[in-house]
């Protein structure tokens, strides 16, 4: 790609650099000089900012129609955004998780937080799984595969490109291998337990490594306990709890191949007689086990996101509080209750209200162990406090 001097430029209104001054990387569409010649510009093009007093911001990935429009690369001016440059963003981020991780398996590039806007990289040891959200990393889509190349020379590449927010962006939905072939479930190492994923037909890039601590911490309270997962996905908790001794562990969800990943797991970790895998809708499923007059020592619900945009928020939020009643209800006397929220636009604080209303609902008292949020592979940017969308908390109850 071209040096920056060659770059289209795209001026900011009067007082409007001050954000991105500040350490902000995004520019929205209200803030910039649309002249006829900017907006004409290609979606995902390459750009250098310039403040309105001439000022040279740096290098951004541009979007006339959407709201995020600059998405900054490189606040140096000068920057020339080529493999080599790519390859530098990929090797930064590897070597804060080799730091942190003794096996290849972790989230890679965690967008923004990681200098790669609108890109996440899962690693599974010699396969990635690539996300690109944004016009602009679309174009450079082709340069970021050979920088992995180059930087991780991975046996498989996934191209995961279905997420909602490609559709903003005005781009094609799409999932393929672009290298290699995958046709069966791969391994997932994590917390010393064997999962399986399909990178391909899994939901998100097939694993959410995201709640690798908190299924740590989850499984610490599991030995001895029967335990509830409800919402298990392939088995991240329930599994671990497993592993930890659990009694005996129920797993939750209304996906078939969910379960059938959380059941090859269960075998390969050596505890699938002591799971139970139930496809069901998770409500009616916790009311049922209610009716039945059952108890858990351990119960665990990690929904999907129940808001999924400001509009759903009023009636979303009140999910969490409905299902931290029910599964309070289920949490046997002295038990544990560990409710997660991925929803992005609820933030911590409503989320702990949700919560506390919902276990007193449910007529019980709890003291909160542990507030937290998703795990190191995942890193927040800064100035972007609000994307940091993962709410775990660790309840004991009277
Ligand atoms: N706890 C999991 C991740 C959960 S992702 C882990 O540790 O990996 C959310 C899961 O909820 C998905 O597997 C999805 O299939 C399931 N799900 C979504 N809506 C559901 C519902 N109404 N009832 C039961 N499961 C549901």
């Amino acid at each position: 790609m071209a040096a920056s001097g060659s770059l289209p430029l795209v001026r900011l209104q009067p007082q409007r650099s001050k954000r991105l001054l500040r350490g902000h990387p995004w520019v929205y569409s209200n803030e910039i000089e649309m002249a006829p010649e900017t907006k004409a510009l290609a979606p995902g093009s390459l750009v250098g900012l310039v403040g309105a007093d001439g000022h040279r911001l740096g290098v951004a990935l541009f979007n006339p129609h959407t709201l995020i429009s600059a998405r900054l690369l490189s606040r140096d001016p000068d920057e020339t955004v080529d493999e080599a440059f790519l390859a530098a963003r990929l090797r930064r981020a590897l070597s804060i998780r080799e730091a942190l991780f003794d096996e290849p398996y972790y989230r890679w590039i965690h967008a923004e937080a990681d200098g790669l806007p609108g890109t996440v990289v899962d690693r599974f040891a010699d396969t990635l799984v690539l996300q690109v959200n944004t016009a602009g990393m679309e174009r450079l889509t082709p340069m970021l595969l050979d920088a992995l190349e180059r930087v991780a020379a991975p046996r498989r590449i996934v191209l995961r490109n279905d997420s909602p927010l490609r559709r903003l962006e005005g781009l094609e939905i799409m999932t393929a291998a672009v290298k290699g072939q995958l046709d069966d479930p791969i391994e997932v190492l994590e917390n010393g337990a064997r999962y399986f994923a399909h990178p391909l037909e899994g939901q998100k890039t097939g694993w959410f490594y995201d709640q690798r601590e908190n299924r740590a911490w989850a499984a610490r309270l599991a030995t001895g306990a029967r335990v509830l997962d409800a919402y298990s996905y392939a088995g991240g908790f329930g599994l671990l709890a497993a592993r930890a001794g659990a009694a005996e562990v129920t797993l939750i969800d209304r996906s078939e191949a969910a379960l059938r990943l959380a059941e090859a797991a269960a075998e390969a970790n050596g505890v699938a007689s002591r799971c139970r895998f139930v496809k069901a809708e998770a409500f009616a499923e916790l009311r049922r086990h209610a009716a039945a007059g059952e108890r858990f020592g351990l119960v665990i619900a990690d929904p999907p996101a129940f808001v999924k945009s400001k509009r759903e928020l009023k009636q979303g939020i009140k999910g969490y509080r409905k299902l931290a009643r029910l599964a309070a209800g289920l949490v046997a006397a002295d038990g544990y209750l560990v409710l997660a929220s991925c929803s992005h636009l609820v933030d911590a604080a409503s989320f702990a209200e949700q919560v506390h209303r919902g276990v007193l609902d449910a007529g019980r008292q709890g003291r909160l162990l542990r507030s937290a949020g998703a795990g190191p592979d995942h890193p927040v940017h800064t100035a972007l406090p609000e994307s940091a969308y993962l709410k775990a908390l660790f309840l004991a109850l009277d």
